[in-house]
Parts: structure tokens; C-alpha cells; sequence
């Protein structure tokens, strides 16, 4: 057994389904009395209906997230949360309005209280991301990861089929590269493979009927442990070709990750070969060798776009995202190489199944 640091930083997490209504309890033992509540613009009535519920425990409604957390938005939250006296946020949606959250509370030191409507898994993180000319700045801060989560199934039922596959996937990544960090450990190891198992298995349920409470259940807690695996090691190649592609093309978050996820596993999973197995396991897999080509093909049946070219990329910037990919240093189970990283994004961008 490898040798390893383990420590435990997580927020207070009540789920299940219906665990909505502990809301006001929740507020109360932050020590809390008014909530600002923040979504993006389509999540907007909900953030209403919530701050109608809460009465005099709601400062009011921040309804402006949008994806990758502009500055702005960030400082006209700020600015909302001083105007209204607010002494906690609510963060109800994904993880773009998680990102505004911790955003907020970075500057203002305010309390998060994140109640999660994909499956992303910002909301078990300490890392954050602001968004300044054009340029999106990621950290890590213990004070951005919010102090209290609700899972609450019954809210991710809304999440359209097609994002709730892609964000399912995203979170199936976290996972994977968590169990062949350089820093990994085993209580992460088994919170990862039992993240991965739940979601392979709700995943298809939720493509032929979205609305299955007890298969959203099992994704929205394949997709806690998997974002807790998420927060506390160092992710690798996968997620920094993402981070590329999703910040110097605009390529959107969770579909790039569910195109890239197979051939980045493709590309590591020979040198990680006790990741490759616990993957295999969670898979229902007998051959270790099997999963990067068996991730493609559960993508391909749930109906997720299968290419970079299908998301917007052009063929001459494969060239410059591998450049980009290839100026950072950090560790990988396989030593990176320029031509083989390329060959990897030429695949992604094409939709070939890795073999
Ligand atoms: P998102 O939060 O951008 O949501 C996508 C769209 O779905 C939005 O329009 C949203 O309003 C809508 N939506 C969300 N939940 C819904 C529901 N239940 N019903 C109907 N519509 C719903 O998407 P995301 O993939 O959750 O988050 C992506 C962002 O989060 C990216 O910016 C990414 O970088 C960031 N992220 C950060 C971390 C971290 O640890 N810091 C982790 C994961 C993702």
C-alpha cells in the first residue's frame, strides 16, 4: 500500500429526497437570519418560490449567475448582498451559481449554504474561479467551500435528460482522475469507485425516464462523493484539457467533459492500472483494459455528443488547445508527450472510440 496524507474538510451535507424542507433549520444553525438567494436567470422562479417560503429569514434574490463567474457578477452580488444586509447565501442551482457563491463569500467572507441542481459537484469544493477580461483565474480557498449542502433529489428532476447525462459524466471524471492522483487515498479511493457505480448505474435509468425519483437519488449521491474526490486531490490531464477547451474556446463545461472523459482515460489508465481496476469494478467490468472504450460506449448509448467537433471546436484549434495543454506542469500517471496529447485531442475532436 502506498503511503498517504488523509484529511477530512467537508461541509455539513443533509440529503434526501425532500430535504428541502429542512432549510430553515439549516439557516438557523448557521446562525443566519437573512438568506440572499442566488440562481441563474432560468432558475430565477425557483429562487422566488424559495425566498417567498423563507419570508423574513430571506434578504432577496440574486437571479444573474451565468456560467464561468464574471467579475462583474461577482461584484454586483457583493454589492446586492451589502445593500440587503444579508448575513448568508443560498446558492440553489449548479455550478455556475455555486461559482458565484464562493465568489461571493471570498470577498465577503459571508456563509454558503449550496443546494445543487446538477450534478457538477462545485458545492463539495474549495476551488473557485473568476472570470477578468476574458481570462478565468481558478484557486483554492477553504473559505469559498460552502458550510452547509442539501441534496435534494427532487430538484434535479427538472435537470433536461441530455445535461443530466453530460453533468452525470463530469462527475464520473472527478472520480476517475481521483483515484490515480498523486495524492490520492484509500477513504477517497472507495468514495470514488461507489461515486462511479451509482452513476453508471442511474444514468441509463434517467435517459428512458428522467423523472425516476429513486435513480435521481443514486446520481445526485454518485455525484456527492464523486465532487468530494473532486475538493480534496489533484485532478491531471483530464481535467486540464477541459479547463483549456472550456476556457479558450467557450466550449461548454460538462459536454466537453463527457467527450474528452474515454480518451483521456485511454491515454492514462495503462500507467494507473489499480485505478483501471477499480473503474473496471464499478463498471461491472471483468477486463481493466475495457473501460475507457466502455465509458464511450455508455456516453454514445445515453445519447451525449460524441466530438469536439459536435461542440464547436474547429479542426485548427486542436493544434493550439494541445500547445496550451502542454505549457502547464503537473502530475499524470503518463509522462505527457506532445504528439501523443495531440493524437488524444484529434480523437476527441473526431469522436473515434479509443481502443
Ligand atoms: P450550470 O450551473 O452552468 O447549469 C447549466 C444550465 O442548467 C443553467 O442554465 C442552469 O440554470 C440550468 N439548470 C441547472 N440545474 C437545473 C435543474 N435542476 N433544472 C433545470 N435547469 C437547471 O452547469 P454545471 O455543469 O452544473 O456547472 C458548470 C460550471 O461550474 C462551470 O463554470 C465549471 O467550471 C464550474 N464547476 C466548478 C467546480 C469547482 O469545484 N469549482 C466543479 C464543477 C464545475
Amino acid at each position: 500500500m502506498k503511503d498517504f496524507i488523509y484529511q477530512a474538510s467537508s461541509p455539513r451535507v443533509v440529503f434526501g429526497a425532500d430535504a428541502l424542507q429542512h432549510l430553515e433549520r439549516e439557516i438557523d444553525l448557521l446562525g443566519a437570519r437573512r438568506a440572499l438567494i442566488l440562481s441563474t436567470p432560468p432558475q430565477a422562479a425557483g429562487a422566488h418560490a424559495l425566498a417567498q417560503r423563507l419570508g423574513d429569514r430571506s434578504a432577496g434574490v440574486f437571479a444573474q449567475a451565468v456560467m464561468h463567474v464574471p467579475i462583474e457578477s461577482a461584484q454586483a452580488a457583493r454589492a446586492e448582498a451589502e445593500r440587503l444586509q444579508a448575513d448568508c447565501a443560498i446558492a440553489l442551482g449548479g455550478g455556475s451559481t455555486i461559482g458565484l457563491g464562493k465568489a461571493l463569500a471570498l470577498t465577503s467572507g459571508l456563509p454558503i449554504l449550496a443546494i445543487p441542481t446538477t450534478y457538477a459537484g462545485s458545492e463539495m469544493t474549495p476551488i473557485y474561479g473568476i472570470t477578468e477580461a476574458g481570462l478565468k483565474k481558478t484557486g483554492r480557498d477553504p473559505r469559498v467551500l460552502p458550510k452547509t449542502v442539501i441534496y435534494d433529489p427532487t430538484l434535479s428532476s427538472t435537470l433536461p435528460v441530455a445535461l443530466s447525462v453530460c453533468s452525470g459524466l463530469n462527475a464520473i471524471a472527478h472520480a476517475a482522475e481521483g483515484l490515480y492522483a498523486a495524492d490520492s487515498n484509500p477513504i477517497l479511493d472507495l468514495m470514488a469507485e461507489d461515486g462511479v457505480r451509482a452513476l453508471v448505474q442511474a444514468l441509463p435509468v434517467l435517459h428512458q425516464q428522467p423523472q425516476q425519483a429513486e435513480a435521481r437519488a443514486q446520481a445526485l449521491y454518485g455525484a456527492w462523493l464523486c465532487g468530494s474526490v473532486l475538493g480534496q486531490v489533484s485532478m491531471a490531464l483530464h481535467h486540464k484539457l477541459c479547463h483549456t477547451l472550456g476556457g479558450s474556446f467557450n466550449l461548454p463545461h460538462a459536454e466537453t467533459h463527457s467527450v474528452v472523459l474515454p480518451h483521456a482515460l485511454a491515454f492514462n489508465l495503462g500507467h494507473a492500472p489499480q485505478a483501471a481496476q477499480r473503474l473496471a469494478r464499478a463498471l461491472g467490468l471483468d477486463q481493466p483494459g475495457a473501460v475507457a472504450g466502455a465509458l464511450w460506449d455508455l456516453a454514445q448509448s445515453l445519447g451525449a455528443p460524441m466530438s469536439l467537433r459536435e461542440l464547436g471546436l474547429q479542426a485548427t484549434d486542436v493544434e493550439t488547445a494541445c500547445a496550451l495543454a502542454m505549457t502547464q506542469q503537473y502530475p499524470n500517471p503518463r509522462p505527457l508527450d506532445a504528439r501523443a496529447v495531440r493524437q488524444l485531442l484529434q480523437q476527441a475532436y473526431e469522436g473515434v472510440r479509443p481502443s
